[in-house]
């Protein structure tokens, strides 16, 4: 029989499921796939270990699963191709963990009302993130469940990388920098021993690129600094987030547009970034394939604004060895990562075109004073490591 512990990410539309098998010291990809669409056109996907197709089901245009629905299908999914595996874990990821905690914990029915009181540090994750874990907790009340957060790896960072200029009352009320992508963030620093010493000890930036973006600067592998703070709106420009904003353009729109909180929060976290600079996209793949002269700004301002902060971070470091670009844009764009590189050039990194075009992953010239890495992350078996190391621990 072979021990299996399941990975669940939950978004608002979707939940993705990874099983892991527990084989001697290594965590094996099992059955994968997602159901997306919850709310407009569900579709479930499923692939085996080999990658092939596992399953399918369309639910049709305008039907309607909730996300109780959702996991109880995957639930039964997973138990028809059982087989002779035993579950003996759920991982979840979660995104807010606070200044609490700073590594995954069992996710107790207590420990997820704590978690809850995060929600409006991060209102378009949090509340998504934990309710698979009670639907969960419903249906087998005995299975262990593993909180693992992305706020988690920048816990490393001094007071003074985590504070705002405000004055203490309100930093003590948990208002400041937490950092985030830091599954991602970690699954890379623990990969790269494997594909460079000076990149895995010295100082280093690694670019999350996907629909979120951020930066994080590392030390040895630490998070130093990161782009995104309190909440996961600050920092680079994102999908349809806006990233860093002067807080007088808030005020502005409050008092002077008289918009209110939730037209604001709709505004930075869903109108804005790609989609709302370009008003095409906020899809990188579309925006690149498109002719319209806003679609050629935004990307324009999304990497004059990595190249800002490649800066901040490097001076952060006082220095820097290597550049890692990962995430969807990250791995598969190699004209967003020639401009990024470009923007970067001044720190004395050269990009390799060829080995950029062929997807690296080294993509920097020999002579480069920077090495430049492209690195797919996987932030489930980051999941599924710290769920088996909570659970081993019990
Ligand atoms: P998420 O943050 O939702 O996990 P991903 O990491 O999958 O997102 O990144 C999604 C982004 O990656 C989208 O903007 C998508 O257009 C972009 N992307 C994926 N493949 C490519 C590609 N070949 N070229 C450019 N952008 C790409």
């Amino acid at each position: 029989m072979t021990d299996v512990i399941l990975v669940l990410n939950a978004g608002s539309s979707s939940i993705k499921f990874r099983a892991y098998y527990i084989e001697g010291g290594e965590l094996g990809l099992g059955l994968h796939g997602q159901v997306e669409g919850l709310f407009s056109a569900p579709h479930f996907i499923a692939h085996d270990r080999h990658g092939e197709a596992a399953g399918e089901k369309r639910w049709g245009d305008g039907a309607k699963l909730s996300h109780e629905e959702g996991i109880q299908f995957i639930s039964q999914f997973l138990t028809s191709h059982r087989g002779d595996n035993r579950l003996v874990a759920v991982g979840h990821r979660v995104v807010h963990g606070g200044e609490k905690f700073a590594k995954a914990v069992l996710a107790t029915p207590d420990v997820v009302d704590e978690l809850d009181k995060l929600t409006p540090l991060a209102p378009l994750h949090q509340p998504h993130n934990l309710k698979p874990i009670r639907i969960v907790a419903a249906m087998h009340p005995h299975l262990p469940q593993v909180a693992c957060f992305d706020t988690a790896f920048h816990r490393s960072q001094t007071e003074l990388a985590q504070a705002f200029a405000l004055p203490e009352s309100i930093t003590a009320r948990g208002v400041r920098r937490y950092g985030f992508h830091g599954l991602s963030y970690e699954y890379i620093a623990q990969a790269l021993p494997n594909f460079s010493k000076r990149a895995a000890q010295g100082r280093t930036i690694v670019a999350h690129l996907g629909n979120g973006a951020s930066l994080c600067a590392m030390h040895a592998g630490r998070s130093v600094a990161s782009t995104m703070g309190f909440t996961a709106v600050d920092g680079l420009p994102m999908g349809t987030r806006c990233g860093s904003l002067d807080p007088g353009v808030i005020l502005y729109l409050l008092e002077e547009l008289k918009m209110t909180p939730q037209a604001i929060e709709d505004l930075i976290y869903k109108e804005s970034g790609l989609l709302g600079v370009s008003g095409v996209s906020g899809d990188m793949r579309k925006l690149l394939a498109s002719a319209a002269p806003r679609a050629r700004f935004a990307i324009d301002l999304y990497t004059y604004r990595i190249g800002r902060e490649i800066g901040s971070l490097a001076a952060s470091l006082q220095g820097l060895d290597a550049l890692v670009l990962t995430a969807g844009i990250g791995e598969n764009s190699a004209e967003i990562r020639r401009r990024a590189a470009e923007q970067a050039a001044w720190l004395g990194i050269e990009l390799d075109a060829a080995a950029n075009e062929a997807g690296g992953p080294c993509i920097s010239t020999p002579s480069s004073k920077v090495e430049v890495w492209t690195i797919p992350t996987d932030e489930e078996l980051m999941i599924a490591r710290h769920t088996r190391a909570v659970v081993d621990a019990l």
